[in-house]
């Protein structure tokens, strides 16, 4: 490093400071061996000029050309450059701890960061406050964030903004959000991109999305943003000059677009999406109440295969159904719910041949929530599986308290509801048999109602978990039958004890012949088979009379008795049945 005599000279040209008298060249070549970057500082009429400093630091800090210097000045005097100079001059005057700053020198070719520290030291040869001044080069540290960053926010593999990435672009419009300026939330799904993936192999695959973000991105204006925000789903941020109009331009030319078929693997490929999407809205406090909406929605247009939008309000009723959820797993677990149990009858002597076990939540807050209402949600969560079992070890204890009661054991059967859910995931077999074994379940005791459309979905399942039940004396029940394939000739197939008529086939019966017509030929075909017959929903005196004329043989239904709690069913069943 080139030895020099430095002499300092302040911003100010009528004021400079000879180096010489405080520095002399053995001094500064000790300086200029350091590492790093270094300055003395001092201020001269407020600001800030070099006392002296290393070669590293003018070839950091100094301002490249100064003008209206003589080239005899320029030689070895470093001004500071004016950015820095700015910035010390907000420098606090007492400094009690290191001031500092970062600062990227301009006009370089490649981007530089460096953090300045200055520190205060009292300098008793000129007898003033200097500032050391060292300038710590960040540029490494700063390009890992930056690629860190970038690594976060962006997927690898099509270069798009990922999820995080597309949140938050979505962050930074609801942040600016004046109302003024509309946003819709475009997600796109590639219908058979799983298959295509397993079949023809993952690098395919990522070739398919690369392609489709090609795509994508033709279909874009300026200003609209892609993102990957899933392994087959891709979102555009879409702002709208024209009202939602735009959208569905935007949504027509994708589907245009992904019309033309794929070349991958030397094959031509077509890929079908879905397209759902939703608008900006007052409700909207986060990026990722914009992209649920609008997964939402797409969710619908899987199913529908048309572009849907977003409905407000079923954000509200999913978070209902969330709630009603985890409130439901807890009444499961403390034991809050109970089994009603509803009368079937025969119709001809009204005696009670056994019960229906129903289902009964009362929610601390809510009051009694209806069967049709956490049914659904039991299933969709799993939750039916705990809840289906309890309600077979409910019942078993009920009969067991009922026959305590009696004295001996009644010849009473009561129907247990188990869903398609249960009768796929859960092994029945083995939780009867443990029930047997545990609380002393009789078969003989016990009927199992399995809807109509459970059976037909898992047939091999179904049949093989009837004959098991059989073996045990269970009975078992097709229920709602007539909601779904309502095939007769499917009853065949299915080795049941008994068919219950839906109430929806009930309700018309006293007006509609073909009604009429209809449940006598369920009631016929099931006596041919040996199947016996009840009928759900008797609610009037002339539908109890009709179903008497059709030859059912079992009824339920509100003009009997509506669901009773245990006691009162017992105590229905002992008047019904005394002589
Ligand atoms: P489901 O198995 O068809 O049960 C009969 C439903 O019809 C019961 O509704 C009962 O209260 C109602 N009902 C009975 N007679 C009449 C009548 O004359 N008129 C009218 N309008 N309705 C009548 P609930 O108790 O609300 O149960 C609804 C559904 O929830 C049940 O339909 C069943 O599918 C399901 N469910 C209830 N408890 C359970 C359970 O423990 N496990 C399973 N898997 N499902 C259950
Ligand atoms: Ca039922
Ligand atoms: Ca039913």
């Amino acid at each position: 490093m080139a030895e020099h005599n430095w002499k300092i000279t302040g911003v100010m040209e009528s004021d400079p400071v000879q180096l010489s008298d405080t520095i002399n060249a053995w001094q500064q070549s000790y300086l200029n061996a350091l590492p790093f970057p270094a300055a003395s500082i001092v201020f001269r009429n407020k600001k800030p000029v070099v006392l002296f400093c290393n070669a590293a630091f003018s070839e950091v800090a100094s301002a490249r050309k100064q003008p209206n210097l003589s080239a005899s000045e320029e030689d070895n005097t470093v001004h500071l450059h004016p950015e820095l100079v700015a910035a010390l001059e907000y420098m606090p005057p007492s400094l009690r701890k290191p001031y500092q700053f970062d600062w990227m020198p301009p006009g370089r070719e490649k981007r530089c960061v460096y953090q300045i520290k200055v520190t205060a030291m009292e300098n008793p040869i000129i007898g003033e406050t200097c500032y050391l001044m060292l300038p710590i080069d960040c540029t490494a540290t700063a390009e890992l964030h930056t690629t860190l960053r970038t690594k976060i926010l962006r997927d690898s593999l099509t270069g798009l903004p990922n999820r995080i990435g597309f949140s938050r672009l979505l962050d930074d419009v609801i942040a600016m959000d004046d109302g003024n300026s509309p946003v819709a939330v475009i997600a796109i799904d590639l219908i058979r991109f799983s298959r295509i993936n397993e079949s023809m192999g993952s690098l395919v695959g990522d070739e398919l999305l690369v392609s489709v973000a090609r795509r994508l991105t033709s279909a874009l204006r300026p200003g609209d943003r892609l993102g990957r925000i899933g392994g087959d789903q891709f979102g555009i941020l879409l702002t709208l000059n024209h009202g939602t109009s735009d959208v569905w331009h935007t949504a027509r030319r994708i589907k245009a677009l992904m019309s033309t078929p794929f070349n991958l693997a030397n094959l031509k490929v077509k890929v079908n999406c879905a397209i759902g999407f939703s608008l900006m809205d007052d409700r909207i406090e986060v990026s990722e109440d914009l992209l649920r909406d609008a997964q939402i929605a797409l969710k619908h247009a899987k199913e529908s295969d048309h572009v849907e939008v977003y409905n407000v309000g079923e954000a509200s009723a999913l978070r209902k159904r969330f709630s009603l959820e985890t409130d439901l797993r807890r009444a499961i677990d403390n034991g809050d719910l109970h089994l009603a149990y509803q009368p079937i009858i025969s119709p001809y002597s009204k005696r009670v041949v056994g019960f229906e076990a129903l289902a009964r939540w009362d929610h601390a807050e809510l009051g009694p929530i209806s069967p049709a209402e956490f049914i659904p949600v039991a299933e969709e969560s799993g939750l039916i599986i705990p809840l289906g079992r309890w309600a077979l070890e409910k019942s078993i204890y009920t009969q067991q308290d009922w026959d305590k009661q009696a004295g001996f054991a009644l010849p009473i059967r009561v129907a247990v509801n188990v869903s398609a859910l249960q009768l796929m995931r859960d092994n029945l077999t083995e939780v009867i048999n443990s029930l047997s074994r545990q609380v002393g379940l009789n078969g003989e005791r016990l009927t199992l109602e399995l809807t109509e459309s459970a059976l037909m979905r898992y047939p091999e399942q179904s049949i093989s978990v009837i004959n098991t039940m059989h073996e045990l004396g269970i009975k078992i029940s097709m229920d709602d039958f007539g909601t779904g394939y309502s095939s007769l000739s499917y009853l065949k197939t299915f080795p049941i004890d008994h068919l219950k008529i839906d109430r929806s086939f009930i309700a018309n019966l006293a007006e509609d012949k073909t009604a009429v017509a209809i449940t006598r030929a369920i009631i016929s075909m099931a006596s041919t088979l040996s199947i016996k017959t009840v009928v759900e929903g008797i609610e009037t005196a002339e539908q109890d009379k009709i179903i008497m004329d059709l030859g059912c043989d079992y009824a339920q239904g509100f003009y009997f008795s509506r669901p009773l709690p245990a006691d009162e069913a017992i105590a229905y069943y002992l008047a019904a049945n005394k002589n």
